[in-house]
């Protein structure tokens, strides 16, 4: 089986085979190499080491022979003179190994920002994240406790809404009467609502960092298998997910959690038979969130969301 580990070396340019060093001009007829080093695409002919004619073209494949020897060997020559099923397999092999180089690079780039993102996934956004969770999912909990489902809008909002019948005269042969139309109206509206809706992911941004702290102890990519890259690539790609997750878990907090918002969903929960009543006050130290609830009175500090990560900062940093 082949080695590979000094295919395309880094002052291999494929556009350019012929400035590749050592190259023996001529291999005499018979000689078959016993694996193929490169595959180029020259911008110019270049002369074909094999045949007779020394026949000039610009697609074929750097080889060596047993005894060390390298040569360019044309793309046709290669099938004609080592048969099909060889030049096939070489080149098969020397795709995979392309793959993988490309791969390796994609993930080498990406790796190197990984020390910074992780920076910016600070404890305290990951505490954040923690304590509007727990906000969050008691207030779920109040809307699940309706026998009421309200409506989910495609805006992410929540609403509640009736149908109100109203009259209206027409005329109807001549006749003009009253009919009565029937008429959806949104009673009330908490916007925003999506981080209520999200309750799956738990504590994402925490989650985030976990994957990331996978890479930072990876070996370098170059050196490493294609199933090794592509697990790297999913840990990196659900590192990811679980970031933009996170951060887009606070943006929606951050437009929910607002004054006459919050009077919305108090409004709502009653009005879905919940006895409850959930209320924002402004403290000195930021936001109080108060729900009272069969006169038990709850009441959360809410972290500020000012200056929060966005997804797309960090998520630069780990982008190829
Ligand atoms: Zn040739």
């Amino acid at each position: 089986m082949a080695k590979f580990e000094d295919l395309t070396s880094e002052e291999f340019t494929p556009a350019r085979p012929e400035l590749q060093a050592g190259l023996t001009e001529a291999i005499p007829e018979g000689e078959i190499p016993s694996r193929y080093i490169n595959r180029y695409h020259a911008d110019h002919d270049v002369p074909c080491a094999f045949c007779n004619k020394h026949t000039d073209h610009r697609r074929g494949f750097t080889v060596q022979m047993k005894d060390g020897r390298i040569a360019l060997c044309g793309r046709d020559c290669a099938k004609f003179y080592f048969g099909p099923e060889v030049a096939r397999d070489f080149e098969k092999k020397l795709k995979e190994e392309e793959d993988r180089r490309a791969t390796a690079s994609v993930i080498a780039r990406a790796m190197r920002g990984v020390p910074q993102a992780l920076e910016s996934i600070t404890d305290n956004w990951i505490a954040n994240e923690r304590a509007m969770r727990e906000v969050v999912s008691s207030l779920a909990e109040l809307v699940g406790r309706a026998s009421r489902v309200p409506e989910v809008t495609s805006g992410g909002h929540l609403e509640l809404r009736e149908m109100r019948r109203r009259f209206v005269e027409r005329e109807v042969g001549g006749v003009v009467r009253r009919v009565p139309v029937d008429e959806e109206v949104t009673l009330v509206r908490a916007r925003h609502a999506g981080a209520l809706l999200r309750q799956s992911e738990k504590e994402a941004l925490q989650g985030a960092r976990d994957c990331l702290s996978k890479l930072v102890g990876a070996r370098a990519p170059e050196n490493l298998s294609m199933l090794a890259l592509k697990r790297i690539g999913e840990v990196r790609t659900s590192g990811l997910s679980r970031l933009r997750d996170g951060v887009e878990f606070l943006d929606l907090c951050s437009r929910f959690f607002t004054k006459e918002n919050i009077a919305s969903f108090s409004d709502l929960v009653w009005r879905l038979g919940v006895a409850s009543n959930v209320a924002l006050h402004r403290r000195k130290y930021g936001y109080e969130l108060v729900v009272v609830s069969h006169e038990v009175k709850t009441s959360y500090k809410l972290p500020s969301l000012d200056d929060r990560p966005t997804e797309r900062s960090i998520s630069l940093l780990l982008r190829s």
